[in-house]
């Protein structure tokens, strides 16, 4: 697992872009066109999951309809937004395929891992607020844990993996880090790899969705995995693009809050955000007319991508836009409508799911 490669941080809100490069470098798979067809979900049709570690163990027992450990969960350094909705899309995706559930609220590894996170009651106030939106986006309460109110056996278990990784290794993986981001780490492992142990589900396939930058983890999870000594199956994983910031160049981001639209900004405040957007667009309506707008880098089109089911309109759209005809502005204002009609209808869920999350959380 830890020979010498190039290093990518977990942590950071920078986007990864150079594909091809972190494929080779660290062996990932790109997501087999084949399989797309097998699995009706926007995120599959629209590449948007562009690559995988062992899919096949779990693709098969899909197929099979038999049961694989389906795992996943937040650790937010703030407030959720539209970046967040794809791991919960996908969570329920997994659900929905015949999946054991395992959602994680990451208070502690919140705790541990973002500095900006002073104290845990921050980190239980934060879960509080992530919660009540994922569960307002479909997530089941059932499938919910906290990790801070997980029972022993897990703690147990994430103290046996502490002790199969070395220094040496950690420090090949993630180069130098914290005390608490290596905690964070090793809960993460736990948190992957604990639904088969004999106490929950028991040995079998397990899926996991991340994006590029969690790579890391998905590395050393899945060596821990053929060295603990524990008769259980190595995780997959499959690998999602991260929605970027409106803005150019970094991944949408609880620090950067004024290129992210979160799940609670007010609809005056994320209309504004987008109407300010990075486009595709040319530098003047005749350009833009003549030679068409390119969707391909615009950060409106990528909401719509990410989040907008219809695919015949997006479709439309896309070529549209090509075609030079649509202006940005009304485009924007397409957008703007469709994520304020979005936000108005999730935010009054999300406030019917205030005392759940609390009852989750603080027990
Ligand atoms: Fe983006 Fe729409 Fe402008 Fe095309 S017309 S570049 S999709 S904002």
């Amino acid at each position: 697992m830890t020979e010498n490669k190039p290093l990518i941080d977990p942590w950071s809100s920078n986007n990864i872009t150079d594909y091809e490069h972190i494929f080779k470098e660290f062996g990932l798979k790109p997501f087999n066109e084949e399989w797309k067809k097998d699995l009706n979900h926007i995120l599959f049709r629209r590449n948007l999951v562009i690559a995988e570690r062992d899919f096949i163990k779990v693709l098969v027992r899909i197929k099979a309809k038999k049961p694989f450990v389906n795992i996943t969960g937040i650790a937010s350094s703030g407030p959720l937004h539209f970046g967040h909705k794809v791991d919960i899309d996908l969570f329920r995706f997994f659900k929905e395929r015949g999946g054991r559930n395992y959602f994680a609220v990451s208070d502690i590894d919140a705790y541990c891992s973002r500095d900006k996170i002073l104290t845990m009651k921050q980190a239980k106030e934060l879960a509080v607020n992530n919660l009540k939106h994922a569960l307002a986006l479909g997530l089941d309460e059932k499938d919910v844990y906290v990790q801070s109110r997980k029972e022993q056996r897990y703690y147990e278990f994430a103290f046996e993996l502490s002790k199969k990784i070395t220094n040496n290794e950690f420090e090949a993986v993630y180069g130098h880090v914290n005390l608490g981001k290596i905690s964070a780490a090793i809960l993460q492992y736990g948190d992957i790899l604990h639904p088969q142990l004999s106490e929950f589900e028991g040995k079998m396939p397990s899926i996991t969705g991340i994006g590029l930058d969690q790579d890391p983890h998905a590395r050393v999870t899945r060596d821990v995995a053929q060295r603990l000594g524990y008769d259980i199956e190595v995780p997959s994983f499959i690998y999602f693009k991260h929605q970027s910031g409106l803005r150019e160049g970094k991944k949408m981001s609880s620090s950067e809050p004024n290129t992210a639209i979160f799940l609670d900004d007010n609809l005056k405040e994320a209309e504004k955000k987008l109407m300010s957007a990075f486009t595709g667009g040319r530098n003047t309506l005749e350009e833009q007319k003549k030679l068409g707008g390119n969707p391909n880098i615009c950060k409106v089109y990528e909401m719509l991508k990410f989040h907008y089911e219809d695919d015949k309109e997006l479709g439309r759209i896309y070529s549209e836009c090509r075609q030079g005809k649509w202006l940005c502005g009304e485009c924007k204002k397409y957008c703007a409508n469709f994520v304020i009609k979005f936000l108005e209808k999730h935010q009054k869920e999300a406030e019917k799911k205030q005392k759940t999350a609390e009852k989750i959380v603080y027990g």
